[in-house]
């Protein structure tokens, strides 16, 4: 007889998962594998709400395989680490990101970038090379090979910190390959949510003029007081978008929804790069023209590796960038889901999981 999620590890976990494409998440026991020679196993404390979460629980993408365990913004305490462990030990405060497995032999995984692996094998909804399906952070228990384990700064608070590990590194890396990193220079970001906001941060960390680009007025006061965003275009305004024509020399474009290209390649100045970091289920369209004229790049960039991961979160943690979060138990992810589709939160939902699970 084939095992079932409880019983086919011999550790007892137990999270929130979607079992078909309404999205709604409800409790589910399931189980975790013995803590192996290289294995870091934790406490799950906080966990991020990021959108592919939604995509992915609502099946949008054509991947979903259910039950599904989302979460991959996930920080806790170690519990036990194997015997070959060297990185972490008992007691140490951990992060797991997106990512738990990759090959760790081809060109990719050489040059630190698993995040291009062929191989990867993601925090939660994929086959593991147990042959079982990963689960992610909606849980109360957390076990991972020690490579994917990022270690966690001192001064880092868990809860905000979490969105680090996935809009972080989303983020931080694209608007360091693009060279989109240098003072002076002028970065729009698309869509202020929990990506958006981040970028946001590291770009003005990085000392470049921000312009937000966005489809909620609401957000423009905060954005510019508190966020120190230059310039807020709403993108439903022709005459707002008219005037910044060709003034930006990179886009990063963190919406999750279905829009148009056309604009956004108007904003940048020639030579300019919009960088696709957001996942819509239906394909983006662009016109040729926009393209050749000025000679413009449109790229997309997905996560980070290991490596820039960790020197992400050492940078954020020394530049004091800390992520603007509303933490919430679990049994609010219903509604939360429901919000983040409205683009109703400032700007990340984080799961109090340890509070929600353990506290008993
Ligand atoms: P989010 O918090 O929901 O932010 C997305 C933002 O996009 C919203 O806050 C909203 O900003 C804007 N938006 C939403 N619907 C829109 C529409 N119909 N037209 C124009 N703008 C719209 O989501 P997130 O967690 O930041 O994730 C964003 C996307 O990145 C998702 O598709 C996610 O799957 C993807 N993602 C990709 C990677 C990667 O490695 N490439 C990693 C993580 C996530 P305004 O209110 O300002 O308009
Ligand atoms: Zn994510």
């Amino acid at each position: 007889m084939a095992k079932t999620p409880e019983t086919e590890h011999p550790v007892k976990a137990f999270g929130w998962a979607a079992r078909d494409n309404s999205g709604t998440l409800s409790p589910f026991n399931f189980s975790r594998r013995d803590t192996g020679e290289r294995d870091v196993q934790f406490k799950v404390l906080y966990c991020g709400v990021c959108h592919s979460g939604l995509h992915m629980v609502k099946n949008e993408w054509g991947v979903t395989h259910y039950p599904v365990v989302p979460g991959h913004e996930i920080v806790g305490v170690v519990t036990e680490v194997g015997s070959k462990v060297e990185k972490v030990k008992a007691g140490d405060k951990v992060g797991v990101g997106v990512i738990v497995g990759s090959c760790r032999q081809c060109d990719q995984c050489s040059n630190d970038l698993e995040n291009y692996c062929s191989k990867q094998i993601l925090t939660y909804g994929a086959p593991y090379i147990d042959g079982t399906i990963t689960r992610g952070g909606y849980s109360n228990i957390m076990v991972a090979d020690e490579h994917f384990i990022i270690r966690w700064p001192e001064n880092l608070p868990l809860d905000a910190g979490a969105p680090l590990l996935c809009a972080g590194i989303t983020t931080y890396s694209p608007l360091r390959y693009y060279g989109l990193d240098k003072p002076g220079l002028s970065v729009g970001v698309n869509g202020l949510g929990g990506l958006g906001h981040v970028a946001v941060k590291f770009a003005k960390a990085f000392g470049t003029k921000v312009t937000v680009i966005s489809t909620s007025l609401g957000k423009k006061k905060e954005a510019i007081e508190h966020l120190g965003v230059d310039e807020f275009l709403v993108s439903s305004d022709p005459q707002q978008m008219q005037a910044a024509v060709g003034t930006l020399d990179g886009i990063i474009d963190t919406v999750s929804a279905e829009h148009p290209l056309v604009p956004l390649m108007s904003l940048l100045k020639p030579h300019g790069k919009l960088i696709v970091v957001g996942a819509p289920e239906k394909p983006l369209q662009l016109h040729a023209f926009s393209l050749i004229q000025g000679r413009k790049t449109v790229a997309g960039s997905a996560i980070g590796g290991m490596k820039e991961t960790q020197e992400m979160i050492d940078f954020a943690a020394k530049k004091n960038i800390i992520p603007d979060v509303e933490v919430i138990p679990i049994d609010y992810i219903n509604t939360a889901m429901d919000r983040l589709l409205k683009s109703d939160v400032k700007y990340r939902f984080v799961i109090d999981v340890n509070k929600s699970f353990n506290a008993h």
